[in-house]
């Protein structure tokens, strides 16, 4: 059975974003930040949450190793190997590609290597090739006498996505009149949790492109957590964010995140956390969210993963403001 650990200090800071309420012509006083990319583990971000539930119920089945699957750039995998290093359990991350397609082997993958996982590259293939490959390392850790627990693409189940009944739990005590959250959706578990805690009708998801259904994905977690059927179609997934696909910057998600930046001091990155803004800011031109309602945007950090961006990187760099000296 599961047992919940602790894997940080809750509740996490809800903090108002004054300037860019302005900017975006809401008032000053209607949208805050719900800092979860400040989560004390491992450089932060909304994985902390799911993995309280996933790793309590690894410890309760007696595991001594967590294995899981993930982009080279997960931050999910970052934060399994943190939990790991933090609980003295072995780690097991298991990648698509090969070292060398890592381009720079930056970011995410800096801190793999920091907190002492250990990489399996599966190759290329389909996503169901890589979801194999984590079984047969599992399988081959038992053969070697090991107790692997196969944590999913995401830290998404019903299990995991308990965290965010906890986080969305957590948000209504420090704002019971929240109308909106506004939070990205990867694999769908954040999503799934916040529903649960706070219902359809609050939470308003910006799919990123990692999966072909985000609803879908979304009302099959929220299901299984709240023991009722959740219908796709009564969510709200906006799908406009996605651009050229997963991981690829387009040009709303830039924007989106220089004016956080720019405006409020907040750095948000460009698969997910950045998307989720861009979403949030059409969402106010659209009339989604209007003037008067309170609105959270889930900050899911994903800050590392801005390092190992190449495309990002470089976008930052050549748009440095010179200081000329006279
Ligand atoms: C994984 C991730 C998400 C998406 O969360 P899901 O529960 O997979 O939908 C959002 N933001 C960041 C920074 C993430 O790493």
């Amino acid at each position: 059975m599961s047992g919940k650990i602790a894997l940080s200090t809750w509740p996490t800071p809800l903090e108002p974003m004054p300037r860019l309420a302005r900017a975006l012509g809401l008032g000053e006083g209607d949208l805050w930040a719900k800092r979860d990319d400040l989560t004390g583990l491992g450089g932060g971000g909304n994985k902390v949450r799911k993995l309280e539930w996933t790793v309590g119920g690894a410890l309760a089945e007696g595991a001594d190793t967590l294995v899981t699957t993930g982009a080279a750039q997960s931050n999910h995998a970052r934060l399994t190997a943190a939990a790991g290093a933090r609980l003295g359990l072995d780690v097991v991350l298991v990648f698509p590609g090969t070292p060398e397609s890592a381009t720079g082997g930056s970011g995410n993958l800096v801190l793999d290597g920091l907190f002492g996982a250990r990489i399996f590259w599966a190759g290329d293939g389909e996503p169901s090739t890589l979801a194999q490959a984590a079984e047969d390392v599992c399988e081959q850790l038992r053969r070697e006498g090991g107790r692997p627990y196969l944590i999913p693409f995401g830290g998404s189940s019903s299990l995991g996505a308990r965290g965010y009944v906890d986080g969305g739990n957590e948000l209504l005590v420090q704002l019971p009149e929240v109308r909106h959250v506004v939070v990205a959706v990867g694999s769908g578990g954040t999503m799934a949790g916040l529903i649960g805690a706070l219902g359809e009708e609050r939470v308003l998801g910006v799919h990123c492109g990692a999966v072909s259904e985000p609803a879908s994905a979304v009302a099959g977690f929220a299901g299984g957590l709240t023991g009722r059927s959740v219908t796709p179609g009564a969510l709200r997934v906006r799908t406009d964010q996605v651009g050229a696909g997963y991981g690829v910057l387009n040009e709303p998600v830039l924007e989106a995140m220089r004016t956080a930046a720019t405006l409020e001091g907040i750095v948000l990155d460009p698969v997910y956390s950045g998307r989720a803004m861009a979403g949030l800011i059409q969402a106010v031109r659209d009339g989604d969210v209007r003037r008067g309602e309170r609105t959270v945007f889930l900050h899911s950090g994903g800050l590392p993963g801005l390092f190992g961006h190449a495309q990002t990187v470089h976008r930052c760099v050549t748009a440095l403001h010179g200081f000329k000296a006279v």
